[in-house]
């Protein structure tokens, strides 16, 4: 167990929190004069700034208790917060593994926190040894590890996240963006069992709501706490939470949409592995396949011309272009253009 007050920055420990109108008054019924809104039109008010309705139906799916929810701007907020309520900038550090998802890094350097890269090893995964001489290092604040990780596609080793839960001093990430694509259980119960781990997931992905920008992060209770002093008062609009809560009345429909891209996932695996461009695909446990070409380049901007945009990853993995899954539609185009170019 760590202790939270030793590793909170001095200043957010203190920080006395910006009360909102809402905060005083959460009642739905009343004659509200207290905001400074205007009474006309539909959306006028201020959302609630703890999401409430939006929790209670997280915490039924997740079978978790409301006060280990917080809801982000995206997952985006999540990472950035975690900058902002454990580094103090320019003198504390974060770990990450490489290749992994970028936001990480530019999140570190806005706040002006140095992040540490270690390699993943030759099957992606997490080299403990390499890890080992940072954990006891009270510099370090944050690790965060992606988990199916983005751009490869795998999951991490539970024991290799386990073990650094254990013997890290400080906070870990588990970012859970492509959680829904696998048939592995989220590692979110263990967040009562180790008081350091914040799991971060989305509905940008399964969910089907990027542009509604809504992140989760779930944690003890007394880390959710340091959330929301530090969040922006009305950092969920009324319209996103309305979005999720929408998504959360409709699995059906989610559930229909998962399998659907899971099908698809498989159908365009095979058509991959069957061109001679095509040298590898490796495994994946998300919505994308990282694929490794001859030329990654070039085939990259071949596609581009082709209105066909792929994300190219040569510079973190050589060679690798990484595709989403899209429709039977999208998949079929992107093959038939790929077998064009050989
Ligand atoms: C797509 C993605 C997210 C989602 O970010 P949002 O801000 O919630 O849209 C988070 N983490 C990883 C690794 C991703 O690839």
């Amino acid at each position: 167990m760590i202790k939270l007050e030793n590793i909170v920055r001095p200043n957010i420990l203190e920080l006395q929190p910006y009360a909102s109108a809402r905060d005083e008054f959460s009642g739905k019924e009343g004659v509200f004069l207290d905001a400074n809104e205007n009474p006309f039109g539909e959306l006028n008010r201020y959302p609630d700034p703890y999401q409430k309705e939006l929790k209670q139906q997280l915490a039924n799916l997740k079978r978790i208790d409301s006060n280990n929810i917080f809801v982000g701007n995206g997952s985006d907020e999540v990472i950035d917060l975690a900058f902002r309520i454990f580094c103090n900038p320019g003198i504390e550090k974060a770990l990450t593994f490489f290749p992994t998802y970028g936001m990480y890094d530019v999140s570190a350097n806005i706040n002006n926190v140095e992040l540490i890269k270690l390699p993943l090893n030759q099957d992606f995964q997490i080299d403990l040894e390499k890890v080992k001489p940072y954990l006891a290092d009270n510099g370090v604040k944050l690790i965060f590890i992606c988990s199916p990780n983005n751009p490869t596609g795998n999951l991490m080793n539970k024991s290799d996240i386990e073990f650094i839960l254990s013997n890290f001093n400080g906070i870990v990430i588990l970012d859970e963006a492509y959680i829904d694509f696998t048939e592995e259980n989220s590692l979110i119960d263990l967040i009562n069992q180790y008081n350091n781990l914040i799991v971060s997931q989305t509905f940008s992905k399964a969910w089907g709501l990027a542009a509604a920008r809504v992140g989760l992060a779930y944690a003890n209770s007394a880390i959710i706490s340091l959330y929301n002093k530090v969040k922006p008062p009305y950092n969920v609009s009324e319209l996103n939470q309305k979005a999720a809560l929408k998504a959360l009345e409709n699995i059906d429909d989610y559930q229909q949409n998962l399998a659907t891209i899971l099908n698809e996932k498989e159908q365009l695996k095979q058509a991959l592995q069957q061109l001679d461009l095509v040298k590898k695909v490796y495994p994946s446990d998300a919505n994308f396949l990282l694929i490794e070409v001859e030329n990654a380049d070039k085939i990259y901007v071949t596609l581009v011309t082709q209105k066909i945009i792929t994300r190219n990853r040569n510079k973190q993995v050589t060679n690798c272009i990484r595709i989403s899954v899209g429709t039977p539609e999208e998949n079929q185009k992107l093959i038939t253009a790929l077998k064009n170019i050989q």
